[in-house]
């Protein structure tokens, strides 16, 4: 079985930056809105579905890709934000 490791760095980025933007919708849609937006703009990263394996390859990202995720997951949230794609 394959697993997107990005997905789960994304997921885990996203968590860390919530507490900063505290406006953001939580619902489901807006979630994975920005999950997809993130995904499509960040290399996949596949692993097999091995645990040992994902952490080794979570120690093998550089200082400057998180940075990058950061930002990519930052905009993101900014975007699905100012243009939800549902009504309240
Ligand atoms: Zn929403």
């Amino acid at each position: 079985m394959l697993k997107n490791c990005m997905e789960i760095i994304v997921l885990d980025t996203l968590e860390s930056i919530k507490p900063d933007y505290r406006g953001m919708c939580q619902c489901n849609q807006c979630q994975m809105d920005i999950l997809a937006m993130c995904l499509n703009k960040l290399p996949p990263l596949y692993i097999t579905s091995d645990k040992g394996e994902m952490y080794a390859k979570l120690r093998e990202l550089s200082p400057q890709f998180k940075v990058n995720v950061i930002q990519t997951v930052t905009e993101a949230v900014e975007v699905v934000m100012s243009h939800p794609r549902h009504h309240e």
